[in-house]
């Protein structure tokens, strides 16, 4: 059977950006806006990764205040739609372990998560077991965030990890990334898929940019691009836009291919009872709450006391 690592090569990691930060802004340019210094400073340290997928020391010279800036709301807006991820493997981020708060109906009591606690009131709907599968199955109903927003950071961390040629050849990832409103010219794949390990986690996270081998077979065209962004148990995969490579080969009668990764290759087959993925829509601008519906495996349950709470030993997820 095909797979997405018959078409596609790993191009470049965060692994790979071993350059330390360097206080001398005077050869710094920003890739983001093209500014050098001194029109634009460098005083803050950036992080390639933010640091609300995970503390990490991946930083860069190339991304100047002004942008820093910018990107931190809309950093604001991606870390409300990742923290349930965080808070239910209990890894730290640069603020702590963050505590989920599901979102609160009128009437209804909200559920929090913190330390793999898990509280609920009369939201009980929102978490089935199932002891034939020894499945916990939550439904995270995120406080609200701007999906574009998060589109934008995913974008820019792609961004980071192309060449200085590749950038420069696709420029209008730049106009992209700059734009106050999503351009809808078919350039742009709005989707990200979210698929969640059971048996693997990144204590610290980490991206992947992979690069299509064959970007034309047939008349099937591959994005040129692809990022899959690893933290928690969760691996996200961003296509990047399409890049000018794409647009010197496309023809009408071509057809996009848009080749999943299967992230089940890299957990344990065995235990695995279903591929467990999630996907967003990343167009939107207006705020938006998402239910994010996770299946968790445990190993045993217990009941903590008379009352129909019910407590989970150490969730095996
Ligand atoms: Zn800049």
């Amino acid at each position: 059977m095909e797979s997405f690592f018959d078409f596609y090569n790993l191009h470049k990691s965060t692994d790979d950006l071993t350059d330390s930060y360097s206080k001398t802004p005077a050869t710094k340019k920003c890739r983001f806006c093209q500014k050098a210094y001194p029109d634009v400073l460098f005083d803050k340290i950036p992080h390639v990764i933010p640091e609300f997928f995970g503390r990490n020391s991946v930083t860069s010279n190339f991304e100047c205040d002004e942008c820093n800036k910018l990107f931190q709301a809309y950093e604001t807006d991606t870390a409300t739609m990742i923290q349930h991820y965080l808070a239910l493997l209990n890894i730290k981020s640069k603020k702590g372990v963050p505590v989920f708060q599901s979102k609160k109906d009128q009437g209804s009591y909200s559920t929090t998560l913190n330390n793999r606690n898990l509280y609920f009131g009369t939201n009980a709907e929102d978490y089935q077991f199932d002891d034939e599968q020894k499945t916990l199955t939550v439904n995270f109903r995120t406080k609200k965030f701007r999906p574009f927003s998060v589109y934008k950071i995913f974008l820019k961390m792609g961004i980071s990890l192309l060449t200085e040629e590749e950038l420069n050849e696709n420029s209008h990832y730049l106009y992209f990334l700059n734009s106050k409103e999503p351009i809808d010219n078919g350039l742009q794949i709005w989707t990200a898929h979210r698929y969640m390990f059971k048996t693997k986690y990144y204590q610290t996270p980490k991206i992947n940019l992979y690069k299509a081998k064959q970007t034309l077979i047939d008349k099937s065209e591959f994005p040129e691009f692809v990022l899959l962004i690893n933290f928690a148990n969760i691996v996200i995969q961003f296509f990047m836009p399409i890049s000018k490579r794409n647009m010197e080969e496309h023809k009408y009668e071509h057809q996009l291919r848009l080749e999943l990764f299967p992230a089940f290759v890299l957990d344990d087959i065995t235990r695995l009872k279903q591929i467990d993925t999630y996907y967003f829509d990343l167009m939107e601008t207006e705020k938006v709450s998402i239910t994010d519906k996770v299946v968790l495996h445990y190993d045993s349950r217990t009941r903590v006391n008379k009352n129909d709470k019910d407590g989970v030993t150490q969730p095996d997820c």
